[in-house]
């Protein structure tokens, strides 16, 4: 059992606050369609146990019919299609009409994640989308009369730009349209060398304010649960049986292989590898029929760490067999930091193990770092 993931590296323009990998030059996405094409071909792929197949980005709906016709083609080629369970493709509204739903549909898409951010036009201007506010409501009406898909749709909050009561017409707007059933949201992070940091030091746009994030979390998490949507993962919810299947697989540690300039790859077991983050290197080298990965052996202190760091942010929590697995000791080794997280409130002791509580939740970060462990 596996998922395939695709990183499309291309984007119509470069929203202020992102620090992916993708590049504003549409020019390059023909050759980059044939360089996944060929990856594809290098790579040792099962015949057989594909169960999800993911195009992110970057901006993959911006690809030409043509290109992920060949990318399709291609993996068709290594790999049967019998067993697939979600196909999902990141779009952004501007590429949502008639013509590409009904291509997406024949091509054997099952699951769309749109790229709204905001439903509000001037903090779209503000975060230099692509789209604007008329395009995010069109295509979310028009993909309602389709029905085609399982819609899933990406939101920002805690920005300088939302309001709270924005945040709640946004939410009330969202959970209650019938073509969505699953949403992605995630506080906004300033990371360094993107736009936002540069306005930011400048004095242009105010600091993020931290407790506007947290009223704002707050607000999400009080609508999921009114509406009786599932909190699986911290920055993802669900109306019940829609969860994500591909990023299901991640956070249980089954094997994916990554195609595309910036992919990541994970055997399952202790080796994961990279593609090297750059469009030109990428192609050259593939062109080359050499494969641009960096391989990385994990040491049993890694993936213990890993899944500390990715089951807390899910709603089962960590299961302390799993973790004493990999490092006998460690709940007695951490027992200290486990007991005062559980009389602040912030954990919750399982039969199987420990959970985040809506607290401990706005502590992620501190609480996953310290219960990680260092070889
Ligand atoms: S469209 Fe997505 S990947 Fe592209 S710049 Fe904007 S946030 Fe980043």
């Amino acid at each position: 059992m596996f998922g395939v993931y695709f990183h499309i590296p291309f984007c119509r323009k470069a929203c202020s606050y992102c620090n992916f990998h993708f590049s504003t030059n549409l020019n390059g996405t023909g050759k980059m369609a044939e360089a996944i094409s060929k990856e594809i071909g290098l790579t040792n792929l099962p015949e057989k146990g594909m169960k999800t197949l993911y195009f992110g980005g970057g901006t993959p709906s911006l690809l030409q019919k043509e290109e992920l016709g060949l990318i399709f083609s291609s993996l068709r080629s290594k790999t049967e299609f019998s067993e697939l369970e979600e196909v999902t493709l990141e779009c952004n509204p501007e590429d949502i009409n008639v013509h590409s739903i009904e291509y997406w549909k024949n091509l054997g898409i099952t699951r769309l994640s749109i790229g709204l951010q905001s439903l509000n036009e001037s903090e779209l201007r503000a975060m230099n989308r692509a789209h604007n506010d008329a395009q995010s409501f069109e295509c979310l009406d028009l993909l309602g009369q389709f029905g085609y898909f399982n819609i899933s749709v990406d939101l920002i909050y805690g920005t300088p730009w939302k309001s709270n009561s924005q945040w709640e017409e946004e939410l009330d707007f969202i959970i209650g349209h019938k073509a969505i059933s699953h949403i992605s949201a995630y506080a906004l992070t300033v990371e360094s060398k993107t736009q936002l940091n540069h306005q930011i030091n400048k004095g242009e746009i105010p600091p993020i304010d931290d407790d506007r994030t947290v009223s704002q979390f707050n607000i999400l998490q009080e609508k999921i649960h009114q509406n009786n949507w599932e909190a699986y993962e911290i920055s993802n919810y669900c109306k019940p049986n829609h969860r994500a299947k591909h990023n299901s697989q991640y956070w249980k540690f089954r094997p994916y292989f990554g195609f595309g300039p910036a992919a990541h790859s994970f055997d399952g077991k202790t080796t994961r590898y990279l593609n090297i983050a750059n469009n030109t290197l990428y192609i050259q080298s593939i062109q080359k029929e050499e494969l641009p990965r960096e391989y990385e052996e994990l040491s049993l202190t890694d993936s213990l760490n890993e899944r500390i760091m990715t089951g807390l942010r899910t709603c089962e929590g960590i299961r302390t067999v799993d973790l004493e697995n990999f490092k006998p000791g460690w709940e007695k080794r951490n027992i200290r930091a486990l007991n005062r997280y559980i009389k602040s409130g912030d954990l919750v002791q399982l039969n199987h193990g420990y959970q985040l509580t809506h607290s401990g939740k706005l502590i992620s970060d501190r609480i996953i770092s310290d219960l990680m462990e260092i070889d």
